[in-house]
């Protein structure tokens, strides 16, 4: 069994309300949040984190240096990150998926739906958030690991 969790930063690792800045002055990322984060990955037995938020592209240097930082504070790494075009953030999970067959379970944790819902095993993986601690299912027929994952976040919240 191989999990993986696919990570978007703004509007789950952070809101609009969040008043910690980055080093390059954007809004940063709470830590309560990834606790949580780290706390319902260590509960579902460990999982690979691979970044979906734009922060891959834009925000490298400082910023992309500081996220994994606090990241690390919570014992959590980025193990890699997908490549997508003109904001189809679902196609570039697809890739991703089908160049890493062994990864049998995963969950989608976005503010935004992108093109999530040309997929039906993205969208019944998906949490859409408002921050982690809000998060709730895209689809109406969740897929066991998001309604596992989302429970844990509940648990911890
Ligand atoms: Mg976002």
């Amino acid at each position: 069994m191989s999990f993986a969790i696919f990570l978007d930063v703004d509007g789950v690792l952070n809101t609009r309300k969040t008043v910690i800045a980055s080093p390059d002055g954007h809004i940063g990322v709470d830590c309560t949040r990834i606790g949580i984060l780290a706390g319902a990955i260590k509960k579902y037995g460990g999982g690979a984190l691979v970044l979906t938020s734009d922060w891959k592209n834009v925000r490298i240097g400082d910023d992309l240096n500081y996220l994994r930082e606090k990241l690390m504070e919570h014992g959590l790494e980025i193990s890699a990150m997908t490549e997508d075009h003109f904001n189809k953030r679902g196609q570039g999970i697809m890739n991703y998926l089908d160049t890493h067959p062994e990864i049998d379970e995963y969950v989608v944790l976005d503010d935004n739906r992108f093109d999530f819902d040309d997929f039906s095993k993205l969208w019944e993986r998906l949490l859409i958030t408002g921050g982690i601690e809000n998060a709730a299912f895209a689809s109406k027929t969740p897929a066991v690991e998001a309604i596992l994952f989302r429970e844990y976040i509940k648990e911890l919240s």
